[in-house]
């Protein structure tokens, strides 16, 4: 385990069963060099316990990446359940986990993450206080969706002002993949500030909804991708970059809030040749993660979270300058400003 490319130096990985509730459970600890490490917690029904630990590895490794470019006080950590989220959940389940959590005294905070809900989660809080994403609750920051749509929303038009020479978006075209509580908030910024959107979705009362109050384009979910736009913005997959798509692709930007859209590293390699301009998805939609910091650092605060989005687009311009000045492809970019903060803090 510790030679393979997955395990990338963790500081530590938890394995945790409790034998009256079965759980199952995978905590790794990526770095705390820039602080605790943040992540949330994954219910799948992996196929084997190698699987689920390659996950929870990659995961929390991307978490690492993703705090240190957001600017924040956290590393990186992730917790994988090993079950079905449909049929295995119970309360003692999570209080089982919540526990776990708490025997790692604050070095790992958790949240939701696929196949758990707000409810889950406290009951994970009933036992720890390391848990963050809650609804209610003195510092509880609630659905981080808006701050990631912002986010996201402030990306394309830094990107547009890096590759077509103006951030405006009046006149630009944008098609939108997937209209669910990221996409849906990006596309209406993007019309209020007068940009033509194309709109596509697997759930088509959401597109004749958001069509009817935007006067967004509806295109097939098929075709989406390849529309001959400004920007494309994946707001629903991941891996939508990959052999299939990238030679249709007729966009100069690809920037959305969609998790790894690269189906591999060399993808971004491949838009770079082909000069389009590709923003970092765990660079551009780490809105949400500034919620969530907010919510642990204890007291949270709006003008704080204004704070970190703003920075956020300045590190993500500093990407695109540097792709351009270095001539290399911007998720290599990213990835090494995110190694590097970490070992600066680790050396101090
Ligand atoms: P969501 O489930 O609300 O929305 C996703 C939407 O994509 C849904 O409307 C779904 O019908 C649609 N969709 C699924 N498959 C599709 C397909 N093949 N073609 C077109 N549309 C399809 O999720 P969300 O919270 O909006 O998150 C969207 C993406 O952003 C995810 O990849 C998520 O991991 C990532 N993300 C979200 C946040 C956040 O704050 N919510 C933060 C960071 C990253």
């Amino acid at each position: 385990m510790f030679d393979t490319a997955a395990f990338d130096s963790h500081e530590s990985v938890h394995f945790v069963h409790d034998e009256d509730t079965g759980l199952r459970a995978v905590i790794a600890i990526h770095s705390t060099a820039l602080g605790p490490a943040a992540g949330g917690c994954r219910m799948w029904d992996y196929a084997d316990s190698m699987a689920m630990t390659r996950d929870v590895l990659r995961l929390s490794q991307g978490m690492s990446f993703k705090n240190a470019m957001a600017d924040l006080p956290l590393g990186g950590g992730k917790a994988v359940i090993w079950g079905n989220a449909k049929t295995d959940k119970t309360p003692e389940l999570f209080r089982a986990f919540g526990r776990a959590v708490e025997g790692l005294n604050g070095t790992y905070w958790t949240a939701e993450d696929v196949g758990l809900s707000p409810e889950d989660l406290a009951f994970a809080r009933e036992e720890t206080r390391y848990v963050a994403g809650l609804t209610d609750g003195a510092a509880a920051s609630g659905d981080p969706s808006p701050v990631t749509a912002e986010g996201v929303f402030r990306g394309i038009k830094a990107a547009c002002a890096s590759a077509l020479g103006a951030g405006e978006m009046d006149g630009r075209s944008v098609a939108v993949q997937g209209v669910g509580h990221v996409g849906a908030g990006v596309v209406r910024k993007l019309r209020a500030e007068g940009a033509k959107v194309y709109i596509a979705d697997i759930a088509a009362e959401a597109i004749a909804q958001l069509a009817d109050e935007t006067g967004a384009i509806p295109v097939n979910v098929d075709d989406i991708l390849f529309q001959e736009v400004d920007v494309v913005s994946p707001n629903a997959l991941g891996g939508i970059i990959n052999e299939t798509t990238i030679e249709k692709l007729n966009c100069k930007i690809v920037a959305g809030g969609a998790n790894n859209q690269l189906h591999a590293p060399e993808f971004g390699e491949a838009l770079f040749r082909k000069g389009i301009l590709y923003a970092p998805d765990y660079v551009i939609n780490g809105g949400g993660i500034i919620n969530v910091a907010a919510e642990i650092s204890g007291n949270y605060d709006r003008a704080w979270v204004e704070g970190k989005l703003s920075t956020l687009v300045g590190t993500l311009s500093e990407i695109f300058e540097r792709s351009k000045a270095e001539m290399a492809s911007t998720n290599r970019i990213a990835d090494e400003m995110a190694r590097s903060r970490i070992r600066a803090a680790r050396i101090g």
